[in-house]
């Protein structure tokens, strides 16, 4: 790690984790990356380690077999980095993901008859979310639920298909993005959307974007991402540890 671009990209998983930790994405568990900005064939992750703590110098350089590339060999490693390599393979266009156990979020993949769906302007990129990865689908009724493996990555991927947001049964969600700015955005407002639309069932039932509205509001906020950056990094930088 010493081209330019990949000091900096070490920094962006810093302040990308601080950020998902002050925005509740994130807690103790949970974790940002991006793809390599020099090599495609790799990507950047912290070292186990709870969000809000990230340095850059914690972030280690993984291939997609979770080798590591750039970084002591006995760094220890998330159980699930096989989320973020087996995406990258799949997935030429990613160049980010975020991994969460939001809790705003688990109700969406526990109830077999919710879909996830845009309910809101800032929302669009949620159109044509699969249903819930199930990993008893995959492993077998007696896991721990985790993508602790290759395989299940691999079959985590497919199922995320060309989606920008996964859901996982009684777990969590993984969303990716074209940089790490807009991972976390979709992070970010996967939580508000769900907020928004448990609430609104007080009402009645909800009415959804349409796909046509999805993709003309997502070309919309693609713009904005950077707005809600440089909020959430200074929010995060002046005091911290859930300030706001
Ligand atoms: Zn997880």
């Amino acid at each position: 790690m010493t081209a330019p671009a990949e000091v900096e990209a070490t920094k962006l998983i810093a302040e990308g984790s601080r950020i998902l930790y002050e925005q509740r994405v994130l807690d103790a568990f949970g974790h940002l990356s991006c793809r390599s900005p020099v090599r495609s064939d790799s990507f950047f992750i912290s070292r186990s380690l709870a969000p809000a703590l990230v340095t850059a110098e914690d972030v280690v350089e993984l291939d997609f077999d979770c080798a590591i590339v750039s970084g002591a060999p006995d760094t220890r490693l998330f159980l699930e980095r096989f989320i973020h390599a087996e995406i990258y393979r799949r997935r030429p266009d990613v160049q980010a993901i975020v991994h969460s156990h939001a809790t705003a979020v688990l109700p969406f993949t526990l109830v077999k008859t919710a879909r996830l769906r845009p309910v809101c302007h800032v929302c669009g990129f949620l159109e044509g979310v699969p249903p819930p990865f199930d990993v008893a689908d995959h492993a077998g009724p007696s896991t721990d639920l985790l993508i602790r493996n290759a395989t299940l990555g691999r079959q985590l991927a497919d199922h995320l298909g060309d989606a920008n947001v996964v859901l996982m049964r009684a777990h969590g969600y993984t969303a990716v993005g074209g940089s790490v700015q807009q991972a976390v955005y979709r992070a970010v407002y996967t939580i508000k959307n769900c907020e928004i639309d448990l609430s609104s069932r007080v009402l009645g039932e909800p009415t959804y974007l349409t796909a046509g509205e999805a993709a003309a509001c997502e070309a919309t906020t693609a713009e904005q991402v950077r707005r809600t950056w440089d909020l959430w990094a200074q929010e995060a930088s002046s005091g911290g540890f859930r300030t706001q």
